[in-house]
């Protein structure tokens, strides 16, 4: 078994899930009190989105980057950043940190191309749905088209984001607004939702929808196993 490095802290609340999440498939896998080999760098969140905000992503990039070379100093084998926000700055943080990396939307678009969709609606941080960095990804390595709420429904999704769901915040009004965005998308020939950011799952229940639910943690956390007990060489990770 390979030792996962995970840069997390962005939140907390979700990189507990991953915590979670990759000790349950490595007990699905080997039984008893098999636990995973893992070493985790959590940062303070604060830091990170004063600087997302102002938009100092290069500030991002190098306290990201010296986290995976802590990784990897601790014997860390690859890495994964325990959110879809800061892969905006994947590459830099994977060439600072000397480690290979799992790309969260790799994760994600696999399941998806594998499921046989083509469209697709995205949730997440104004940056993940606004920026080319996911949406690109999506549509150049697996063919798939991810559309995205309009302007005013990708402001309160934001603000949902930062202001409730990273501070362990779960409300119903929220809930109730994220399901009509979701109905609103699928309306629009969207054939599953990708939640790409860590925290939604804690809030969106999979049965709310009519089409199927892509969670950006677990599909991570999960793949992140496979790689840890796989010897070939994919995504870069040996
Ligand atoms: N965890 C969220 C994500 O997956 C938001 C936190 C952040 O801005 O990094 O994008």
């Amino acid at each position: 078994m390979k030792t996962i490095g995970l840069i997390g802290g962005m939140s907390w609340e979700s990189t507990a899930l991953y915590y979670k999440i990759i000790n349950e498939t490595v007990k699905e896998r080997l039984g008893g009190l098999h636990s995973a080999k893992c070493v985790l760098y959590s940062v303070d969140f604060d830091e990170i989105q004063r600087l997302q905000h102002t938009n100092e992503w290069k500030k991002t990039a190098d306290i990201l980057g010296e986290a995976g070379a802590r990784l990897a100093a601790a014997g860390a084998d690859f890495l994964l950043i325990c959110t879809n926000t800061m892969h905006k700055v994947a590459d830099d943080i994977e060439v600072k940190s000397g480690l290979p990396l799992l790309h969260i939307a790799d994760a994600a678009g696999t399941i998806i191309q594998q499921a046989k969709l083509h469209k697709i609606g995205l949730l997440g941080t104004r940056f993940t749905m606004e920026e080319s960095f996911y949406v690109d990804r999506l549509q150049e390595g697996f063919g798939i088209e991810a559309i995205v709420p309009d302007q005013g429904e990708r402001n309160e999704i934001h603000r949902i984001i930062f202001e409730e769901l990273c501070l362990g915040v779960m409300k119903d009004d929220s809930r109730a607004r994220f399901n009509e965005i979701i109905a609103g998308l699928t309306e629009r020939g969207a054939e599953g939702i990708i939640l790409g950011c860590t925290e939604i799952a804690l809030l969106v229940r999979p049965e709310d929808s009519v089409v199927p639910v892509f969670d950006t943690t677990a599909l991570h956390a999960r793949r992140a196993v496979e790689l840890a007990f796989s010897d070939r060489a994919e995504n870069g990770v040996v």
